[in-house]
C-alpha cells in the first residue's frame, strides 16, 4: 500500500458546516433539544471514515449514538460514541471490512439521550464516498462529467467525445437522459480499477457501471490505443446507466444476456476477437445456451468472454430480425416479469430456445434441423391428436351406424 502514498494520496476532508442545514429539526421535541456543531467527515477511501462533531444540549447528555448508512441501503449502522466534557464526539469506521460502493452517498445523523430520558435526533447529513486516492481532474459537457488522473486535457476531451458518440449510437433504441448527471471515472490501469471495486465489496474485470448511482468506472491508459478503448468501454457502461434510467425497477428483471447484449451492441468498435470466439465455440460445439445466461454470466473468464460475444451477436440478430420495436417489446416483456424462455414468446412469438437455434443457423451457419425438429415435436404431437381424434370419432360413429343398421334389419 505504500506505493499509493508515493502517488500522492490525500485524505479529503469534507467539512459540513451546520449553518447550511435547517436547524428546526434539531429542536423537534421542543425545549431541551440537541444541536450538532462542526460536523466533519474524513474519508480515507477503502480504509477509514472518521465522523466528528460537537453535540450541544441544555441538559446533561446520557448517551450519544452515531447512525449511518448508504443512501440506497436499508440497513443502518448504529454506534455508541463517547462524549467528551465539551460535547465532542468522534468515531472512526473501518471501511476496509464493511464496504460502501465507490462514489456512493452516505448519510449520517446523531441520536442523543439527555438527562430528561428523552432521545433527540439530529437532521441527516449526506456526504460523498469518493475514491480519494487519486488526483482526479474533471471536465463536463451537458450532463456528463469525466474524471481522470492520467493523461492530458486532450484525454479528457476524447473521453467526453466517446461518451457523446455512445449516446448518439444508443439513442436509436434506448431513451437517453440529458439532464440527470452521469459521472465517468477513468482509471489508468485495470489493477487500480479492480482494487477500487474490491474496496467497494465487488470484484470485477474491465469496466463497471453502478447504474443506480449514475456512475461508470473504466480502465483506459493514455496512449495510442486510448481512443479505441474509450470508444468501446464508455458507451458500453453508459448504456447500462441509460437502460436503468429508462427501465427503472424493471432493469433488475432483465436477463443478463439481454442487458449485456444491448450494452455490447453500442460499443463503437466491433471486437474482432468476439467473432473468432464464436467461430471456435461453434466448431467445438461449446456454445452456451442463452437459457443459462439469464440469471448471470459464468464466473470463469473464458466462458464469461464467450457469453459477451454470444450476447452481442444474439441481440444484434434479434434487432435485425424484429427491429428496435421488437427489442423494446422484449425488455417490456421481461420487465413485466415473464420468465426467460416465455418472455421471448410473449414479445416475439418465439421461445428463447428457438430464437437461440435460429440464431445459430442464420448467423453461425449451423445445421440445426435436429434442434428444430425437437422444437417442433410438441406441435407435431398436437397435430396428430387434432387430426387423429376426429378420425377415431368418425370411425366410431360409422361403427355405431352400421350396428344400428344391422339391428334394424
Ligand atoms: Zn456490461
Amino acid at each position: 500500500m505504500s506505493y499509493l502514498r508515493k502517488l500522492g494520496v490525500r485524505v479529503v476532508t469534507i467539512l459540513l458546516m451546520l449553518g447550511s442545514i435547517p436547524l428546526s429539526t434539531y429542536q423537534a421535541q421542543g425545549q431541551g433539544g440537541v444541536e450538532v456543531e462542526n460536523a466533519t467527515v474524513a474519508v480515507d477511501f477503502g480504509k477509514t471514515i472518521t465522523f466528528a462533531a460537537k453535540i450541544k444540549s441544555p441538559l446533561p447528555i446520557q448517551q450519544v449514538s452515531l447512525l449511518f448508512r448508504g443512501v440506497r441501503e436499508d440497513v443502518t449502522r448504529v454506534e455508541t460514541v463517547q462524549v467528551a466534557e465539551d460535547g465532542s464526539v468522534s468515531f472512526t469506521y473501518d471501511a476496509s471490512l464493511n464496504m460502501f460502493p465507490p462514489f456512493s452517498q452516505i448519510v449520517f445523523w446523531f441520536q442523543a439521550t439527555l438527562a430528561d430520558n428523552q432521545t433527540y435526533t439530529s437532521a441527516p447529513i449526506t456526504f460523498p464516498y469518493n475514491d480519494s486516492r487519486f488526483p482526479w481532474r474533471d471536465t463536463t459537457r451537458s450532463n456528463v462529467t469525466v474524471h481522470w488522473y492520467a493523461g492530458d486535457d486532450a484525454f479528457g476531451a476524447a473521453a467526453l467525445d466517446a461518451a457523446g458518440a455512445g449516446m448518439l449510437a444508443m439513442n436509436e433504441f434506448i431513451p437517453i437522459s440529458l439532464t440527470e448527471p452521469v459521472n465517468i471515472y477513468i482509471y489508468s490501469n485495470i489493477s487500480d480499477l479492480q482494487n477500487t471495486l474490491m474496496l467497494g465489496g465487488e470484484e470485477w474485470v474491465g469496466g463497471h457501471a453502478s447504474p443506480e448511482l449514475g456512475v461508470v468506472l473504466v480502465a483506459v491508459a493514455p496512449g495510442t490505443s486510448q481512443s479505441m478503448e474509450l470508444e468501446t468501454e464508455i458507451p458500453h457502461e453508459l448504456a447500462h446507466v441509460m437502460l436503468y434510467r429508462s427501465l427503472g425497477s424493471k432493469y433488475l428483471s432483465q436477463p443478463a444476456w439481454l442487458l449485456e447484449g444491448i450494452a455490447s451492441m453500442v460499443e463503437l468498435y466491433p471486437n474482432p476477437d468476439y467473432a473468432r470466439a464464436l467461430e471456435i465455440a461453434s466448431e467445438n460445439n461449446s456454445l452456451l445456451a442463452f437459457e443459462d445466461l439469464c440469471a448471470s454470466f459464468p464466473a470463469d473468464a473464458g466462458n464469461a468472454y464467450l457469453a459477451y460475444a454470444q450476447s452481442q451477436s444474439f441481440v444484434t440478430y434479434i434487432r435485425e430480425t424484429y427491429g428496435t420495436t421488437g427489442l423494446g417489446r422484449l425488455t417490456n416483456s421481461y420487465g413485466d416479469g415473464f420468465p426467460c424462455e416465455l418472455g421471448a414468446t410473449n414479445a416475439l412469438g418465439t421461445p428463447l430456445s428457438q430464437l437461440d437455434s435460429r440464431w445459430r443457423e442464420s448467423v453461425l451457419g449451423q445445421n440445426t434441423t435436429g434442434v428444430a425438429a425437437r422444437n417442433l415435436f410438441p406441435f407435431i404431437l398436437l397435430m396428430i391428436l387434432v387430426l387423429v381424434v376426429p378420425i377415431w370419432g368418425a370411425i366410431d360413429m360409422l361403427r355405431q351406424r352400421r350396428k344400428r343398421a344391422k339391428e334394424s334389419e
